[in-house]
């Protein structure tokens, strides 16, 4: 048994107490013990002067108790404990707070060293809740001065026994730590190896060391998520058996009766889907564009291929109202070629919906389109050869377990409007191939952007009104859908009315949200497309894919509460037709990063540079949409800050996994071990 995997419980320091409060904090295994990092380090290599520490800072210092212990007690009824001490340079207090275990401790004449947080009134010193350490408990081979690692705690454990439990579990488990890396990686990256790492990443030696143990920590959890990905894809491309639509017929009668002309880029992307299909692997491909790039059409073109060869396709969109637009246009363009096309929706009635399915099951339809419920429930398709799927809904390993295991392979796309540097769509996507349309259709105006305070706001109005008097129409968005107590900003119904009444009486305005039942939002999307509506109140909801081109204003309301992305995506609303559109940014925030953040969208119009931009401003974990993209959680690793070294490890999974696809040289044994270990759960449901 790999020793590693034992219970806490065989550390020494750890009895069944210890071991409960552990194991809520997730730690079950001294494995989990060893890969629980520090949350930070306490730099305590330079004892400080105590005449030299500078208030609200932290210091190590090195004092004689002078006095006895005095306790005073706050108007709040907390005991405070203030033990006088002293080195050569000046003179101060250690301070306690209910902790009457000092008084017994702190002895006239010990000396001690204590670490913490400084404030200094005009002639005094405090340190308040120092850690400390006793000159009397120091082992004659042991320094006090030290990086010292700091935990995330629990009730039950302290810092200092956190720590000790830590290094016995170091200690005892050594001999375990296998190195997994093999040499030449190791070499290339000149990465430290595994056991000095986690040595050195609870207890650095140096800052040198823990630089160093934290860039082979770092890489370990990127490099093994790439390889494990690829490995995943790289089973669905050699499992071969997929469909291979060779059927000569093509589908150049549909490319014909297009009113215009393919991009490079939507031909170049067209290409490999069309390589993918006629293969028999199995597709698992993603294609990347921004918002009006021609991504639906791409997805239609496939779907006629698979018809055309006998296959059924289905195309599934994250919402009714965008699967709505799916199905005209795919009556538009595929129906005049025979396609039978059905739309499965929650608006047919319980009889309706029993025909679409009995015809999708016998074969009747070539293409459903619908929400994501189109694959999971009652569904069941006579021969279906291709799926089609929006981002929101990735179609993840899982998913595509379930097909497999339903006996259908059908080759799988997904299209993504979110542009994501590559290589974090690497991460997000490993398991797939990716294609990227990189240039919209010709002719496109740029979105003219601005960026706007409240009191331009009558204004901004203004001009809505001019926009809508020449017959064009307009959005308005809002963060929130009602008025609430927490978050200050416009709410969607609160703006409604008061444009409805106040504002634009005289003009037909609706309101939209996701709130409203499904057939309400139909209702009022529809009559936003053919012209009825001319102002559009919204929340988020019109987010993704919505086509009505006579739209040209675009106004969002407290836009610094959304990412530049996310502003992006909706900006990409307006421009969709011939005219010149607009998107104006009202800012309620008078943060000057967050003015600057906003403005950048008047210079920056493509999507991959808006993404950069995001990332680059708001960092980590605020990039838009990131937990839709079922982003795995890192230890220690963020795909933000690291990116070098996530290039690195890319290309050593790549390069691994071209030279060794199995991993089954004697050399890759201990890392394909590790891969098992930490993915063993997915590749056993894929049966790898
Ligand atoms: P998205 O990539 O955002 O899904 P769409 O597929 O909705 O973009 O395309 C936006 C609009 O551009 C649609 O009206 C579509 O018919 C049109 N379109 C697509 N490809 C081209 C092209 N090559 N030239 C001109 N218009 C195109
Ligand atoms: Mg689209």
């Amino acid at each position: 048994m790999n020793q590693l995997k034992k219970s806490v419980q065989y550390v020494k320091n750890v009895g069944p107490k210890r071991k409960m409060i552990l194991e809520k904090m997730g730690i079950i295994t001294v494995e989990d013990l060893l890969y629980s990092f520090p949350r930070e380090y306490e730099d305590r290599r330079r004892i400080q002067d105590l005449s030299q520490v500078k208030d609200g800072e932290k210091a190590f210092v090195k004092v004689i108790v002078y006095g006895k212990v005095q306790q005073n007690i706050t108007k709040k009824g907390q005991k405070i404990f203030r033990v006088p001490i002293r080195d050569r340079s000046a003179k101060g207090y250690a301070l306690f707070y209910n902790t009457p275990f000092v008084k017994n401790i702190f002895r006239i004449g010990s000396e001690v060293y204590l670490y913490g947080q400084i404030s200094r009134a005009i002639d005094q010193i405090y340190i308040n809740h120092p850690t400390y350490i006793f000159q009397k408990d120091i082992k004659e081979s042991e320094t006090p001065a030290k990086i010292m690692p700091v935990y995330q705690l629990a009730d039950g454990i302290s810092q200092k026994e956190r720590a000790r439990i830590q290094e016995n579990a170091l200690q005892q488990f050594e001999d375990c730590l296998q190195e997994f890396l093999p040499e030449d990686i190791l070499e290339r990256n000149r990465l430290c190896r595994l056991p000095y790492a986690l040595s050195n990443i609870h207890f650095p030696k140096t800052l040198q060391a823990l630089k160093e143990a934290r860039y082979r920590l770092i890489f370990d959890e990127l490099f093994l998520l790439q390889l494990g990905l690829l490995l995943i894809k790289n089973y669905y491309e050699r499992k071969g058996k997929g469909i291979a639509f060779n059927v000569p017929a093509s589908v150049s009668p549909l490319i014909e009766s297009l009113p215009f002309q393919l991009t490079d880029a939507q031909k170049k992307v067209l290409q490999e889907i069309q390589n993918d299909m006629e293969s028999n692997k199995v597709m698992n491909r993603l294609v990347q564009g921004d918002v009006g790039s021609g991504k639906t059409i791409i997805a239609l073109i496939a779907l006629y291929k698979a018809v055309l060869n006998g296959y059924q396709g289905a195309l599934m969109a994250p919402t009714e109202i965008l699967a709505q637009q799916h199905f005209h246009s795919a009556r538009q363009w595929l129906a005049p070629l025979g396609v039978r096309i059905a739309l499965l929706s929650g608006s047919l009635s319980k009889k309706e919906k029993e025909k679409v399915l009995h015809e999708i099951q016998n074969g009747e339809i070539d293409l459903a389109i619908g929400t994501h419920a189109l694959i999971q429930d009652a569904v069941s398709f006579k021969k279906l050869g291709l799926v089609v799927t929006d981002e929101q809904h990735r179609f993840g390993v899982r998913q595509r377990n379930l097909l497999t295991e339903k006996g259908l392979r059908p080759d799988v796309l997904v299209m993504t409007a979110t542009p994501i540097p590559r290589t974090l769509a690497l991460i997000l996507y490993g398991d797939l191939d990716i294609s990227i349309i990189d240039t919209l259709p010709p002719g496109r105006k740029k979105i003219k952007t601005r960026c706007i305070s409240e009191k331009q706001r009558q204004q901004a109005y203004q001009f809505v009104r001019q926009q809508i008097q020449k017959g064009r129409q307009a959005y308005v968005i809002a963060p929130l859908i009602e008025n609430s107590e927490v978050i200050n900003a416009h709410s969607a119904i609160e703006l409604y009315h008061e444009l409805k009444e106040k504002i634009f009486p005289d003009i037909r305005i609706a309101l939209l949200h996701g709130k409203m039942k499904w057939d309400e939002k139909e209702f009022v999307m529809r009559q936003f497309q053919s012209g009825e509506v001319q102002l559009l109140v919204s929340t988020t909801v019109v987010e993704v894919g919505v086509h009505v081109p006579n739209a040209t204003v675009m106004l969002i309301e407290n836009s610094e509460r959304f990412g530049l992305a996310q502003l992006h995506q909706l900006r990409g609303r307006v421009g969709r037709g011939s005219k010149q559109s607009y998107c104006i940014l009202v800012n309620n925030s008078n943060d000057p990063l967050t003015i600057q953040r906003l403005k950048t969208l008047e210079q920056v119009h493509d999507g991959f540079a808006v993404a950069e931009k995001d990332l680059e401003l708001r960092g980590p974990g605020e990039f838009f949409g990131l937990r839709q993209h079922g982003l795995p959680e890192f230890k220690i690793a963020n795909l933000f800050k690291h990116v070098k070294i996530l290039k690195q490890a890319q290309k050593e999974a790549f390069y691994l996994i071209q030279e060794d696809r199995n991993l089954s040289l004697d050399k890759n044994i201990p890392l394909k071990n590790k891969i098992m270990d930490q993915f063993g759960d997915l590749f056993d449901q894929i049966g790898l």
